[in-house]
């Protein structure tokens, strides 16, 4: 008949589920070039280098 729950999950139970699913801010790091912030071990999206090094083609705007 289909995937229907058999009983009311707990609001205990549902809580404990839930436990896990809190996001979490991504972590940033200032860029050296621009200043600006960006992933850690990524190429910076805003000036295309990594590591002080230029690596990918950025248009300017
Ligand atoms: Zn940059």
């Amino acid at each position: 008949m289909g995937a229907v729950p058999k009983s009311k999950v707990s609001q205990r139970r549902r809580g404990n589920r839930r436990s896990h699913n809190a996001l979490t801010r991504p972590h940033l790091v200032i860029c050296p070039k621009c200043g600006r912030p960006a992933r850690p071990h990524s190429v910076c999206l805003e000036c295309g280098t990594y590591k002080g090094m230029s690596v990918i083609q950025v248009e300017e705007e």
